[in-house]
């Protein structure tokens, strides 16, 4: 078997409009590289018709490949089902709604040639996306930063292309909550960055709803840090030195003057409730990290592979 240059994984969760031109920008610049290459489509348990248009395409196309999830397990997951699959000596990793120039594919190629290992997109300006959104990511991707010890990219996608050993590393990392771009931090080798502007959604709208966003933003601040762990230990002590402190004055009180003490009331309830919050605030911190821990002891599988046109895959 003929192992093709480059691997292009494509996520796919209700992008039926957009494939074609997709496919016709990618192929372009494909071609325009003259190196053998695949399309590794994977269809994240799309409602519209992706699967269909996705088919029809390898029916005609060989370079066209294509994985059908039994269900939406989420854009890393796809993400990672496509990598396992793909046995070009590059993977490229681009989303499917052309908000990633594929025409960025030759720059980034052109960079890996100069000895890098991974050359990811660094977004310069983002268009037609929410406020909120925009803001949103700013903030985490700082905290992010200033948080974990590994260098995690600021204002980066999983756009990327990265070589072979680094695709052959991921696939060894089992862990379920994927945080792509920050394993591939971890992981290391020579990286680097090209900056461009990214564009608005071609077509479709959004699959990254804000719970979807924050519990991605959580998986990356548990496997990348352990500083809310830290935090909570840094609260514990605080509060036990505003305690002690605490403890003195009503002391003093009680014993050295004769200040009445029957409007205590207020300052119970407040200390109660404060402390119910900071506890309740660890619980959910340590709670965090052991749901993660607890879906990855049960060591299910990653995904099922409903439907498929690359055959290593139907027969493992
Ligand atoms: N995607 C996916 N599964 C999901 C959500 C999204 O495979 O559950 C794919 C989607 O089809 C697209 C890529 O992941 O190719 C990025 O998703 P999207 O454009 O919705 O996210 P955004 O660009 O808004 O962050
Ligand atoms: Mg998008």
């Amino acid at each position: 078997m003929n192992f093709p240059a480059i691997s292009v994984v494509i996520p796919l969760y209700n992008e039926s409009l957009n494939i074609e031109p997709l496919y016709k920008r990618l192929t372009a610049v494909m071609q325009g590289l003259q190196l053998s290459y695949e399309l590794i489509f994977v269809n994240d348990g799309s409602r519209d018709n992706t699967l269909e248009v996705v088919r029809s395409l390898a029916a005609t196309h060989p370079e066209v490949k294509y994985i059908d999830l039994s269900r939406n397990f989420g854009h890393q997951i796809a993400v990672s089902a496509g990598i396992d699959a793909a046995c070009g000596q590059a993977v490229v990793i681009i989303d499917a709604d052309l908000q990633d120039p594929p025409e960025l594919i030759n720059a980034m190629y052109a960079k890996m040639k100069e000895g890098y290992e991974v050359v990811y997109a660094k977004r310069r300006q983002r268009k037609g996306e929410s406020f909120m959104k925009l803001l949103t990511a700013r903030l985490f991707y700082r905290l992010l930063a200033a948080i974990t010890t590994i260098d995690i990219p600021l204002d980066t996608g999983d756009f990327r292309i990265m070589d072979k050993k680094v695709a052959d590393a991921l696939r060894q990392m089992p862990e379920n909550h994927k945080f792509l771009r920050g394993q591939i931090a971890w992981i290391g080798y020579r990286q680097t960055y090209i900056e461009y502007d990214r564009d608005q959604r071609h077509a479709g709208k959004t699959g990254y709803t804000y719970s979807k966003m924050i519990r991605f933003a959580l998986d990356g601040i548990t496997a990348f840090s352990n500083f809310p762990i830290k935090l909570v230990t840094f609260m514990g002590f605080s509060v036990s030195m505003i305690a002690f402190i605490f403890a003195c004055i009503s002391l003093y009180i009680r014993y050295f003057t004769n200040l009445p003490v029957e409007r205590g009331w207020t300052s119970l309830i407040i200390a109660i409730l404060f402390l119910g919050g900071v506890q309740l605030i660890s619980i959910g911190i340590l709670g965090e990290y052991i749901s993660r821990i607890n879906t990855d002891v049960r060591r299910r599988p990653l995904y099922f592979i409903r439907e498929t046109n690359i055959p290593s895959l139907l027969n493992p």
